[in-house]
């Protein structure tokens, strides 16, 4: 699922592949955008912001097409002439250049506003762990000011900060033995924590694999993440899984490792016995 390196390296795929190239042709599968016709705009940039996905655009004046991966988005570029991969059916645009393809699958929220107005579309967003303007004070600040929220929801909402998904959520809050449910207030060290989160994120830059752990051999890539009824890398016992709180995400962690708050109606035991 598309965290914010996954959205960087998209941004930075598509920008290596039409940045700078004139849209010859346009075909915009959604029914807001059906009658909007790019031919003669110059992809000017392609950038991200936390997960969301900016193509800025030039001819007279400025205009960004606005796109956000969620679950199941993806932007992929093909030559020309080359057979597209991925379901027809889910092509919601095509940009054509003279000697390239972008085909945005699955986007949601795709969308044309003027680049001076980009705040209308992620201006609600906390600062960018992965941007140029990264500001860990004022992630911090954001976090700070709902003390008693979990930990785990206070990472995700990207009002806080951009670019955690689920992924370096868990994983962040395992390797600083942090419970998920963990009120935000009292969190030890909080700056550490939010200092690990980017380091995580930025080691992944420029690849597409996701690894935590250092390896990036499959099966190894993850501390907790995906891995409930696997047994803990550091103490052994069984990571656990559990599905609530905002939005209804999935959280693993170890209870071992991350002591302290848990579900209500779940205990700090393992629900599998070791053997
Ligand atoms: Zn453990």
């Amino acid at each position: 699922m598309p965290e914010g390196d996954t959205v960087w390296n998209t941004a930075r795929a598509l920008g290596r592949a039409i940045e700078g190239k004139v849209i010859q042709r346009s075909d915009f599968r959604v029914p807001q955008l059906a009658t909007v016709d790019l031919a003669g705009w110059t992809v000017a940039e392609s950038a991200s912001r936390g997960k969301h996905l900016l193509l800025r655009l030039t001819k007279e004046r400025r205009l960004t097409l606005h796109s956000h991966l969620r679950m199941d988005g993806a932007w992929r570029t093909y030559q020309k002439g080359e057979r597209w991969r991925g379901p027809a059916h889910l092509v919601r645009v095509a940009l054509h250049t003279p000697d390239t393809v972008a085909v945005g699958f699955h986007l949601h929220e795709l969308q044309l506003v003027p680049t001076d107005d980009e705040r209308r579309v992620v201006g609600h967003l906390g600062p960018d762990l992965l941007g140029v303007d990264w500001d860990a004070e004022e992630a911090m600040r954001r976090l700070r000011e709902r003390p008693e929220r979990p930990v785990a929801d206070a990472l995700l909402d990207q009002r806080n900060l951009a670019g955690i998904g689920n992924l370096y959520k868990t994983e962040t809050l395992f390797l600083r033995g942090v419970s998920p449910w963990t009120p935000l207030g009292a969190v030890e060290d909080l700056p550490a924590l939010v200092t690990l989160a980017q380091r995580l994120l930025a080691a992944n830059k420029g690849r597409w694999s996701q690894a935590t752990t250092g390896s990036l051999r499959k099966g190894e890539e993850h501390w907790a993440f995906e891995r409930a009824g696997k047994p803990c890398r550091r103490c052994g016992t069984t990571i656990r899984r559990w599905t609530g709180g905002d939005h209804d995400r999935i959280t693993y962690w170890c209870p071992t490792c991350q002591p302290g708050e848990a579900p209500s109606g779940s205990s700090t035991r393992p629900l599998l016995a070791r053997e």
